[in-house]
């Protein structure tokens, strides 16, 4: 175990200095992987939630609860950016390997938890999607900690009252936390949280509370994960597309790639797309890429995390 270990923790230093040409060997669970440098915080809390005896979906729902918590980057929670009216809306999801059972919320207002709210529809509804004001409803029935959105009506009005020839909102400021998880019995669980792109219009919804796009698990296989423009990334089932090209066998690094090269071919904004992916397969490999940026993300095992980044695809000739 403890050379397996060392290996994980070389394979991070490795994977630092040259992504894209030198995949991570496997390495046995636990294993956590999350988006951008906030997501250490949930790779650790995760860990440490896994260790003290919670399941691979405790990890993953405590993980992501801190940054909830700390609205890291202003993207996540209701601390983050809101929407043109001015008010945040969250979406988040949940997935569990296992039994390949899944919740998701969209729209949510004044829910300090989504992701908690995602596990609870999960596990205590039929259904796998609430949106909006239901969805609220449902985390009230629950005793979801909230807070009052009374406020949000008159902000509504203002913005309905708006001139109708002001400038479309801009959509900025957005990020996501996506945390995969890998136990020790080689299961593994998923789940993301956002406030979604800032200032964008009341109702939208991104990728990241969509099955497939924003985040997919497949037990037999692994899961990926994204962040980025949520409206790129959903176009093309992201998610599910790099899950799909690992169960046919790629690294989950060059799966991340060969989704993103996918994407830019068929899609008229060529690598302009914004979208970043996280992946872990069941073997307890990992990787990254990101279509036009540099991408830092991170990765932890029990010996310890680290953020690692990788720098934006090099683009392939374009096939059109
Ligand atoms: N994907 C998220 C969205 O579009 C935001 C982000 O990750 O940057 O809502």
């Amino acid at each position: 175990m403890l050379i397996r270990r060392s290996c994980a923790v070389l394979a991070l230093t490795l994977f630092a200095a040259c992504a894209q040409t030198s995949p991570t060997p496997a390495f046995e669970g636990p294993l956590m992987i999350a988006t951008w440098p906030f997501g250490k915080t949930a790779v650790d809390v995760g860990l440490q939630t896994m260790a003290a005896g919670g399941s691979g979906l405790d990890g993953v729902e405590q993980g992501i609860r801190r940054i909830e918590e700390l609205s890291s980057d202003g993207t996540v929670g209701l601390g983050g950016t809101p929407n043109a009216a001015g008010y945040p809306q969250l979406d988040a999801c949940i997935m569990n390997g296992p039994d390949h059972n899944a919740g998701s919320v969209a729209g949510v207002e004044g829910i300090v938890h989504p992701i908690t709210l995602a596990r609870r529809v999960m596990e205590h509804s039929k259904h796998v999607m609430l949106v909006g004001e239901g969805a609220r409803w449902f985390a009230l029935d629950h005793g979801l900690k909230s807070v009052d959105v009374s406020g949000h009506a008159a902000k509504k009005e203002t913005w309905l009252d708006r001139p109708r020839d002001a400038a479309a909102p801009k959509t900025t400021g957005h990020d996501t936390i996506a945390l995969l998880a890998l136990d020790a019995n080689g299961d593994v669980f998923g789940g993301c949280s956002t406030s979604g792109a800032g200032r964008k219009l009341p109702g939208r919804v991104g990728d990241s509370p969509i099955l497939g796009s924003g985040l997919y698990v497949d037990n037999s296989v692994g899961a990926a994960g994204a962040t980025g423009l949520g409206e790129n990334i959903m176009r093309h089932c992201g998610s599910f597309q790099i899950v799909e090209l690992m169960r046919q066998g790629m690294h989950p690094q060059a799966a991340c790639e060969e989704a993103i090269h996918r994407m830019a071919a068929g899609d008229p904004r060529g690598y302009e797309l914004a979208a970043c992916f996280i992946a872990l397969d069941k073997q307890g490999r990992w990787g990254a890429a990101a279509s036009n940026q540099n991408f830092p993300f991170a990765v932890g095992t029990p010996d310890g995390s680290e953020v690692v980044k990788v720098p934006a695809v090099s683009p392939r000739p374009l096939d059109r």
